[in-house]
């Protein structure tokens, strides 16, 4: 629900708290600024009559006094500007260094569900929208309303029964802001929105260019795309006709203000209550407020657009986060790699398993193949081994130990995946396979030593200091997935996970990926997600999966005499290869 209360503003304060030393000299400088006004009100009380009366010395002293009051001010105003800067500035950091750390932790069955081009705006327009107010707020709309009681203070004390007429005005002029306020927040955060979807849509559309073109599908994108900036057209519109209108309807009560106040105060100097000097500052500081009150206006509108983006920024930290960690986990030493499931259920809707009533027990160093048709549950396995997830009924235990007992980082210095499909972040070869991880360089050489990566990364123009693109795209993809299973070794893993590349690589590359592979394995617990006859063949046991349930398990050759399920899987699944090593027998 929007709202426009402050309230999502006033979590942040707490971020103020370790700047409180720069915050108060700002605080000081402030006042000093803020001070200046009466006394500015009270020199043109003095200058304006002595104008009139020809008092050119007396003019010239008033002068000089107001020139150096200015002066006094202005320095005020620059130190409270850059003091007040550094502070604002940080708590915007820290705002976005939390929802950032805030968005590593989110489920990510959650995050898969959210655009990536949604979530980047949300971290730097949304954000820097925040930021603007925060720094707003603090050198802006503070020394702004603090001016505008200073010089009420000072003309109520001059003349209260004007002031109190002023008093009478001014909440018409508050219902209307804060009417226009709401109007603007609920216009901005639907114009936000669409700004998000547009940003979704471009994040997809360019990760799929070359699918669209491949398909001449540009007219459909680009009609997408004009939708989209249209429905964002039409809302920025909305926004800005609102604002459009705001200003000359606040603008036009200030005037009537300021004629009415004029009106009245002849009313007082004819009456006698008010003489000519008192006369003059009293409208020297009537002038004085346009400016806090147009700075108010203005700042409230930003503010409430601020409070759109903070809200956004903000629902990132409000979705699941992973489950936490034990209170007190078991500590873990190295592993041998013993694996027991047990009676293991789960779901990602705990109403809908999605894998029912697993048991299955590895020994340290087997090599288990999953074969079942796609949707059969064997990534959700590899997710509950990595702890992504977690079972709602049942166990799995490594080395005897349940997993749910453990820290989920313990577990993932265990268990080493090799995905489908390698990313990497741009950056060098050794970070790469590093990945923020503590190892020396000779660690990370013989990890891409055992990978087979090791002389084709030398033989690169910087070696391992050779800069990868984003996603890799200046290494082959053989070369790619031989990082990956770097990646995977580098801290000796006691399980290995391998989601096999279902994309065929030339024959050369592929004999490099598998000698890699083959290195990796040993040693090792592994589970592998198998789309090659080879691997199947070689391995020590495979399980069929289907509709999250083992239908069968036992090696290639006894699971093919028996026929039924794997047979056919066999001959669907690895037909190529099938065919392949036919005709090489046939040779
Ligand atoms: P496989 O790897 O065997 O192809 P998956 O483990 O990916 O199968 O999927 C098993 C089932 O779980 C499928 O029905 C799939 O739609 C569902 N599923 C997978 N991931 C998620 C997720 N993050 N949220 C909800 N359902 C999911």
């Amino acid at each position: 629900m929007l709202s426009s209360s402050p309230a999502g503003f006033r979590r942040l304060l707490p971020l103020l708290r370790p700047h409180l030393r720069r915050l108060t000299w700002g605080a000081l400088c402030m006042l000093a600024y803020v001070g200046c006004w009466p006394l500015l009100m009270h020199l043109a009380g003095q200058l304006i009559p002595a104008i009139g009366a020809g008092e050119l010395n007396r003019v010239i002293e008033v002068i000089a006094l107001a020139i150096s009051v200015f002066l006094i001010q202005k320095v005020a105003q620059f130190g409270q500007d850059s003091l007040l800067a550094g502070p604002a500035l940080r708590v915007s950091q820290d705002l976005r260094r939390n929802v950032f750390r805030q968005l590593q932790r989110v489920e990510l069955g959650a995050l898969e569900k959210l655009s990536s081009g949604d979530l980047t705006y949300r971290l730097t327009e949304d954000a820097d929208r925040v930021s603007e107010v925060i720094y707003k707020t603090i050198q802006d709309t503070v020394p702004s309303a603090l001016q505008l009681v200073a010089v009420f203070g000072y003309m109520t004390w001059l003349d209260w029964k004007l002031s109190v007429a002023i008093i009478l005005i001014a909440p018409l002029v508050a219902v209307l802001i804060s009417l226009f306020g709401a109007k603007v927040m609920a216009a901005t955060e639907r114009s936000q929105n669409k700004v998000s979807e547009l940003a979704g849509l471009l994040a997809e559309a360019i990760e799929g260019l070359p699918l669209v073109r491949a398909f001449a599908a540009e007219p459909w994108l680009q009609d997408r795309f004009e939708t989209k900036i249209d429905q964002h057209r039409q809302a920025r519109y909305r926004t800005y006709r609102l604002v459009a209108l705001q200003h000359p309807v606040i603008g036009f009560i200030e005037v009537i203000g300021i004629l009415t106040v004029l009106g009245l105060g002849a009313a007082r100097i004819q009456s006698g209550d008010l003489d000519g000097q008192g006369f003059s500052s009293y409208v020297a500081g009537l002038l004085m407020l346009i400016d806090p009150i147009s700075h108010l206006t203005t700042n409230f509108n930003e503010f409430q657009q601020g409070q759109a983006s903070l809200k956004r920024l903000r629902d990132i930290e409000r979705e699941p986060k992973e489950a936490t960690d034990p209170v007190e986990p078991l500590t873990l030493g190295r592993l041998r790699g013993d694996l027991d499931f047990q009676g293991v259920q789960f779901g990602y809707d705990p109403n809908e398993p999605v894998l029912r009533d697993l048991s299955l027990s590895i020994q340290a160093g087997q090599v288990i193949a999953l074969v079942g048709p796609s949707g059969a549950g064997k990534s959700t396995l590899f997710s509950l081994l990595l702890r992504f997830n977690r079972a709602q009924q049942g166990s799995i235990a490594l080395d005897g130990h349940d997993l749910s007992l453990l820290k989920a980082r313990d577990v993932r210095r265990q268990v080493a995946l090799v995905p489908q499909r390698t990313t990497v972040f741009s950056g060098t070869i050794f970070e790469a396979i590093r990945f923020g991880r503590q190892a020396s360089d000779d660690d990370v050489i013989d990890a891409a030593r055992l990978a087979n990566a090791d002389s084709f990364i030398r033989k690169l123009p910087e070696g391992y200091n050779t800069m990868l693109e984003e996603r890799g795209s200046n290494v082959s993809g053989g070369q790619l997935q031989r990082i990956a299973i770097a990646r995977a070794v580098l801290g000796n893993p006691a399980l290995l996970l391998l989601d096999e590349a279902t994309s065929a690589l030339d024959a050369e590359a592929e004999a490099a990926v598998q000698l890699g592979l083959r290195r990796a394995m040993e040693g090792r617990t592994v589970l592998v997600i198998a789309h090659r006859l080879a691997t199947v063949q070689e391995a020590n046991r495979i399980v069929v999966l289907e509709h999250g349930q083992i239908v069968d398990s036992g090696t290639h050759d006894e699971l093919m005499q028996r026929g039924g399920r794997y047979r056919d899987l066999c001959e669907r699944q690895f037909i190529r290869d099938l065919q392949g090593s036919e005709t090489s027998n046939a040779e």
